[in-house]
């Protein structure tokens, strides 16, 4: 641990059970110590053995968060870029199969030369020296570190041993632990129960690491009795029970932990100055989001739709477009595997606005382009993201340039028309992890398109992930129907951004602009298509009263 340290460190671990929101309140908590002017990281360490989640389904894992730098992360890291409007990398998310890879790597290249290679102190050491990685830099004054899983949990026993002996490697004042953990209320009982909490935290001890904090999630205020008992069972001030009771926003939640004053816990343990937060913004945010003069009803097309983790970027993007317009968007989310021709109008009737959603394989494609055909002839507001603009290309390709087995490759690799079809360098690939087009890439707004309207700049950087591209051999051909090329990546020649000039909003992306709309910036793409669909639904409404 040779360079100097000069943030301070805040590790988050979790007990009792998974699912409690760790992401949510260490970026909470991020964000109130941001808002008093301290520049804030947060990373995650996940205990799993993939390298990465990008190998993972979203059954599995829920959504795959791609950042700037390429690196297939966690979904937690959206919230941090969310609520902290920061950009994260690979740095912030370190797993136990990346951990041992690089042990692995070191010793096969001989660094341990002599020694045997054991979880302590190597696997331990090398954790440790992620986990101060981000502080190298000298930018941060704070990084909360997020332990992902459940204390107690085999897999997570290194993490937290290195947590406990990070504490040893820095000073006194620049080492807190919070713990979060569940009181559960027992209906029959008609009582909050204290002891899951106490077990998690007697287990965290004998581990070596007595919480300074217990953050709770609850159900139920938590009556002082309780606070009482919490605190000296598990030896911590009672100052530090922060309640965390069940939010009906994600976005509430900086609140909340505010009105519990869980920063000004944490500033006073860390000998930080106790200044007040300015939220302005945030609640400024939450008073839109929370009284909408308008809603629209947006139809999502995908095929994880019981799923709604595996889109969380996107159903987040919404939020944030949605407050922007002072309008509630309720999202309708429809299988794709369900839509046929004979009932595309019925699954989309009554929608103003209808996104076709990312995602890999042949399964629910072509309910995706009969949808999307239902969109082009039926003029709704339509927005495509990566497989989203590789059906709108299939769609046009089959059905306006008569090209009817016209398909992409990944779905069908005999097409005569491989409308969308793999980039050279990616067709010697075979290893899975890793290997897609990753990350930021920088995109040139074609001028007098309806893009360089919404973004109001010609050159654009978004993120992506996918393996197929639109094939330029029939550029001319599409351009030539109104299908127009609105945005190039001139240094590859590839096409990222279709959109129909006959059509009010009929836009296709191939990157992910989900993956950057924050709560303070939410994405101009976002804001126009929700523009677009309370525009559509006022010509409607129009429409069926002429009709009446
Ligand atoms: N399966 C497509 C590809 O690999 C699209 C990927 C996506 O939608 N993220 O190109």
């Amino acid at each position: 641990m040779g360079s100097a340290k000069t943030a301070k460190h805040i590790f988050v671990t979790g007990g009792v059970t998974s699912s409690l929101g760790k992401g949510i309140i260490s970026a909470s908590l991020g964000k109130l110590l941001q808002a008093r002017g301290l520049s804030v990281t947060i990373q995650k360490f996940d205990p799993y053995i993939n390298i990465d989640p990008g190998t993972l389904n979203p059954y599995e894992h829920g959504e795959c968060y791609v950042t700037d730098d390429g690196a297939e992360t966690d979904l937690d890291l959206g919230h941090y870029e969310r609520f902290l409007s920061i950009t994260t990398s690979q740095a912030n998310n370190v797993t136990t199969g990346r951990i041992y890879h690089n042990v692995i790597t070191k010793e096969r290249r001989g660094d341990y030369l002599g020694k045997t290679v054991q979880v302590i102190p190597h696997i331990t050491d090398e954790i440790k020296n992620n986990f101060f990685k981000l502080d190298e830099s000298g930018e941060y004054d704070i990084i909360i570190t997020e332990i992902g899983g459940c204390v107690g949990d085999i897999e997570s026993l290194p993490f937290i041993e290195a947590v406990r002996q990070a504490k040893l490697d820095l000073s006194p004042n620049d080492f807190l632990s919070i713990h979060l953990t569940l009181i559960p209320y027992l209906h029959a009982a008609k009582e909050l129960k204290t002891k899951p909490t106490q077990h998690s935290v007697k287990q965290l001890l004998e581990a070596g690491i007595q919480p300074d904090i217990l953050v709770c999630r609850t159900e139920l205020p938590l009556p002082i009795e309780i606070r009482k008992k919490l605190a000296l069972f598990c030896n911590v001030q009672l100052n530090c029970v922060i309640e965390a009771i069940d939010a009906e926003s994600i976005y509430d939640v900086p609140l909340h932990m505010r009105k519990e004053k869980l920063a000004d816990r944490v500033l006073s343990k860390l000998k930080l100055p106790k200044t007040e937060p300015d939220l302005t913004k945030w609640k400024e945010f939450l008073g839109r989001l929370k009284n909408p003069v308008e809603e629209v009803e947006i139809g999502l097309v995908g095929k994880y739709v019981e799923l709604p983790d595996a889109y969380k970027s996107i159903v987040e993007s919404f939020t944030h477009a949605g407050a922007e317009n002072e309008c509630k968007v309720n999202i309708r989310w429809i299988s794709s595997e369900d839509i046929t021709p004979a009932n595309v109008g019925d699954s989309l009737h009554g929608l103003h606005g209808v996104l076709v959603a990312p995602g890999f394989g042949e399964r629910g494609i072509q309910g995706k382009i009969e949808a999307i055909r239902h969109l082009r002839e039926n003029e709704i507001p339509f927005l495509g993201i990566c497989l989203g603009l590789q059906c709108a290309v299939t769609e046009f390709a089959r059905n306006v340039l008569n090209m009817p087995k016209a398909s992409s490759t990944e779905i069908d690799p005999n097409t005569p028309h491989p409308v969308i079809d793999l980039m050279n360098e990616q067709k010697t690939i075979t290893d899975k992890g890793g290997t897609m087009r990753l990350g930021a890439y920088p995109c040139t707004l074609t001028k007098g398109s309806k893009l360089y309207a919404i973004y109001g700049k010609m050159h654009i950087s978004e993120r992506h992930r996918h393996r197929y591209e639109f094939n330029n051999q029939y550029l001319a051909e599409f351009e030539n129907a109104g299908m127009i090329a609105a945005g190039i990546n001139m240094d590859l020649n590839l096409v990222e951004i279709f959109e129909l000039k006959s059509h009010p909003w009929f836009i296709s992306v191939q990157f992910h602009p989900e993956l950057k709309s924050t709560v303070l910036n939410p994405h101009p793409l976002f804001i126009r298509f929700i523009e677009a669909a309370l525009k559509f639904r006022k010509v409607s409404f129009k429409k069926e009263a002429i009709n009446l």
